[in-house]
């Protein structure tokens, strides 16, 4: 399917991704028709011109309907998540989001919507198979049998069957991606929902500020996670869209160069030319030991897969990034629901 042209609802359009997606869809020649999140529109980190931008809550079915109408293709990206801290401490909240899955699927389908992507995350992966640091690479199969992170992943999970069911028995065209941790400009970097990149990035900014270099890493450091620059997302979900072969069958969208937090903050330090000293509490969120992507399926059915390195993202985010006039991360107003 062609998406130039095309008649385009984003949902979660006021997030970090979701802002990005309709850049970059509005830059591909796509018709976005809508812009859909629940937070109040001053709080959305960007908006594109063109566009009719809508805050609308999409747990309700009726918000929901008003969305899809006269779409042929929607992106759901909206869900109630953020870092560790905050999927850890909000499993109910995170689950909740299957109001807003359900009912953007239920809508999408009584308005004749032809092609629905879903945003789903590594954090659906069996908790078994990623004990260690020195992880091996998880292939789609992993999933199951299952054993997701708790609340925001069996939420994942769940949605990602809803969608194989809702193109099995009702003909919608389902895209599923898995995307294993998102960064770059115009991200959450504080208030409690922020991803390790933008939180690491965060303190040394403010002990380079401060001048007291000193830092709090949760966990031993010694976990490990792959990282992918925001640009390979967006260009890996227009591929994963336009891909005819994908039928509902979820599919890695992740960088596969694994580091672990503690090397994380070295790339960090060099590119702000600081040196930390480090303190790690043991007893904070740190989520599994060991997660990366293994990408033999993306290259096999797409001939791509992320490439760009962690030092060129982390220093793209510093410059201001091709995809953001704006050169640091954009602060979240969200103290009404976190
Ligand atoms: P984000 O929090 O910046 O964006 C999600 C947006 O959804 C927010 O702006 C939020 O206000 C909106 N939203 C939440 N509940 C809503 C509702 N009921 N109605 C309308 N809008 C609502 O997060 P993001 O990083 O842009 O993530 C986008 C999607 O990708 C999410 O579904 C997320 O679970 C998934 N994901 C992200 C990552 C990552 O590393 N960023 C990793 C795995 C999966």
């Amino acid at each position: 399917m062609k998406l130039k042209n095309a008649k385009v609802v984003v949902c979660g359009a006021g997030g970090f991704i979701g802002g990005h997606l309709v850049k970059s869809l509005l830059d591909n020649g796509a018709n976005v028709i809508r812009a859909v999140d629940v937070k109040p529109l001053d709080e959305w980190y960007q908006t594109s011109p063109g566009v009719a931008n809508l805050s609308l809550d999409l747990k309700d079915k009726d918000n929901c309907m008003e969305t899809a109408e006269g779409a042929e293709v929607v992106f759901q990206l909206a869900a109630d998540m953020g870092g560790m801290g905050f999927i850890e401490n909000n499993k109910a909240l995170c689950m909740l989001s299957v109001l807003t899955n359900t009912h953007m699927l239920m809508a999408a389908r009584e308005k004749g919507v032809e092609r629905f992507f879903y945003a789903s995350s590594a954090c659906v992966y069996n908790g078994d198979k990623q004990k260690t640091p020195d992880v091996v690479a998880l292939k789609e199969e992993d999933a199951y049998p299952a054993l997701p992170e708790d609340g925001y992943g069996w939420e994942k999970l769940f949605s990602e069957r809803m969608c194989r069911h809702f193109e099995e028995d009702f003909g919608l065209q389902c895209r599923v991606a898995r995307y294993h941790n998102v960064y770059g400009p115009l991200g959450t970097w504080t208030g409690g929902r922020e991803k390790a990149p933008a939180a690491i990035c965060r303190k040394v900014i403010e002990a380079k500020a401060t001048g007291k270099h000193e830092i709090e890493i949760w966990g031993d450091g010694h976990q490990t996670r792959s990282f992918m620059y925001i640009d390979d997302c967006v260009q890996g979900i227009d591929k994963i869209m336009h891909s005819d072969d994908l039928i509902a069958t979820p599919i890695n969208l992740g960088s596969s160069e694994l580091v672990s937090i503690n090397e994380l903050l070295t790339k960090i330090e060099k590119i702000a030319g600081v040196e930390m000293k480090r303190h790690y509490d043991l007893n904070a969120p740190q989520g599994v030991a060991g997660r990366n992507s293994d990408n033999t399926f993306i290259k096999k059915v797409l001939k791509w897969e992320p490439k760009t390195t962690l030092n060129k993202g982390l220093s793209n985010s510093r410059a201001g990034g091709r995809t953001s006039p704006c050169n640091r991360y954009r602060t979240p107003h969200r103290s009404a629901r976190s």
